[in-house]
């Protein structure tokens, strides 16, 4: 996984591609920039995918399980 080289952050979100991003895109890699410190850096195309694929729905289901508990 990807950390951030300033804050050790493994925290992205993709950062706005530019022109001068074509060459790392031409190696498999993606702008992205911490959440916490806001470095740019880049990523691999895979750990690209983990970001946008990222759903909400897993919050949602973190409330169901507790919700569960509260039943019992
Ligand atoms: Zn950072």
């Amino acid at each position: 996984m990807t950390r951030c080289a300033d804050c050790y952050s493994s925290e992205f979100r993709l950062s706005k591609f530019r022109l001068r991003d074509l060459p790392h895109l031409a190696r498999f890699q993606y702008p992205v920039r911490c959440k916490i410190c806001r470095a740019r850096t880049y990523t691999s195309l895979s750990q690209t995918m983990h970001l946008i694929g990222k759903p909400h729905a897993g919050k949602s289901h973190a409330v169901n399980t507790e919700e569960k508990k509260g039943m019992h």
